[in-house]
């Protein structure tokens, strides 16, 4: 019975179906453990990435959703049927899931038409023809159907691996750094455009990467690996403004950690003034910790009780991101609107502004 989401459908919102179960599943190499008890839920519809540093257990995962990796414990269950278990599993060909590789793994002796038709051989010639039409035109390639893949760009060649995943119905798509073979310009406009046309379809996808970038572009959930577990599943939008750890506030994108001191139950005083929290911190007071600002919440202002000296400079377009030094020795990057537009050497003055204040405590040092 095919269910139609209630996002969709404007009926009264029903619990979200999982297309995808992940439950404590740990996988190993020889003598060597890769993934460590993880589990993840994905939605019909849903796209989430997997990020993490290199060697952190992703590829390991989507192996074993894809049905290429057994498991030591657990289990991985698709559309409610369970495709994998310790000692048992469905085959890859079985799973309905598509798969695109980092280097596309196209056929180099077969056009971007039979490319795409590669997969649909348990189809009529009539219905073939009808799929592949279907895909070149929805990912622009129909000019380049005769062409061979070393005769298309990176960002073309990426389309047709997506395009031949997707010709059989997947259930559920597979992508390892789609991205990372591919120009940075072109890189983001493929990410949006891959998501865009997901989403428009409806299709449940897991992407893993060591790109934040891409895995913002594309991951309505973004689960942020090390050491083969998810350290924390969550949004693009919290990951950056509540991470839960140290080493996620370090991977996900800018900043720096200011030492402070917990005052009262919701105040840390720092050396670039006091930072107050709209929540109980949690801490006791006068417990050290390291506050960390993003370069957002460093804002120029000509009043402000922050002085600097620019150290570094990288025009981002509409703006610039600083490195500067303040009068007290510490380091900051900062963001400011390119209009404001200092060289290196220069005297700034700023304030902080952080709406999310995330406090770590400071690990005792060891003597
Ligand atoms: P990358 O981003 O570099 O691809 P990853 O996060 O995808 O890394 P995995 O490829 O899943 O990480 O590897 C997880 C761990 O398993 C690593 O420590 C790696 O060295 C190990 N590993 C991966 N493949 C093999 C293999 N074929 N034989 C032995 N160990 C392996």
């Amino acid at each position: 019975m095919q269910v139609t989401p209630a996002r969709h459908s404007g009926a009264p919102s029903k619990a979200p179906r999982p297309l995808l179960e992940v439950r404590n599943i740990s996988c190993n190499y020889e003598l060597e453990r890769a993934v460590f008890d993880l589990s993840l839920t994905v939605n019909r519809g849903e796209q989430v990435c997997l990020l993490g540093p290199s060697g952190c257990g992703k590829t390991t995962v989507l192996r074993a959703i894809a049905g290429f990796h057994p498991l030591l414990t657990g289990g991985i269950f698709i559309n409610d049927q369970q495709v994998s278990a310790v000692g048992a599993m469905v085959p890859p060909e079985a799973r309905r899931v598509g798969m695109v590789f980092q280097d596309h793994a196209l056929f180099p002796h077969l056009s971007v038409r039979q490319n795409i038709a590669s997969g649909l051989r348990q189809l009529s010639a009539h219905e073939q023809k009808t799929a592949v039409g279907d895909m070149l035109d929805r990912m622009g390639l129909s000019r380049h159907a005769e062409k061979y893949p070393h005769e298309l760009s990176g960002g073309q060649q990426q389309r047709v691996a997506l395009a031949r995943a997707l010709a059989p119905k997947p259930l559920l798509l597979l992508m390892d750094e789609p991205f990372s073979n591919l120009d940075q310009e072109l890189r983001e406009h493929m990410g949006q455009e891959v998501s865009d046309m997901l989403k428009e379809s409806d299709i449940t996808c897991v992407m893993v990467t060591h790109d934040q970038n891409d895995a913002f572009a594309l991951g309505d959930q973004v689960g942020v690996m090390a050491d083969g577990a998810i350290i924390q599943w969550d949004t693009p939008y919290n990951l950056y403004h509540q991470p839960r750890t140290h080493f996620v506030a370090d991977f996900i994108g800018n900043g720096i950690f200011l030492p402070g001191t917990v005052s009262g139950t919701s105040r840390v005083v720092t050396s670039l003034g006091d930072l107050d929290s709209n929540a109980d911190l949690e801490l006791a007071a006068d417990t050290l910790v390291e506050v960390l600002i993003r370069p957002d919440d460093v804002v120029h202002d000509p009043d402000g009780p922050i002085q600097a000296t620019v150290r570094r400079r990288a025009f981002k377009g509409a703006e610039i991101m600083y490195t500067l030094r303040t009068a007290e020795d510490i380091t900051l990057l900062a963001l400011f609107p390119s209009h404001a537009n200092f060289e290196i050497g220069d005297d700034v003055s700023a304030r902080l502004a952080v709406d999310h204040l995330v406090v770590f405590q400071k690990e005792a040092e060891i003597t």
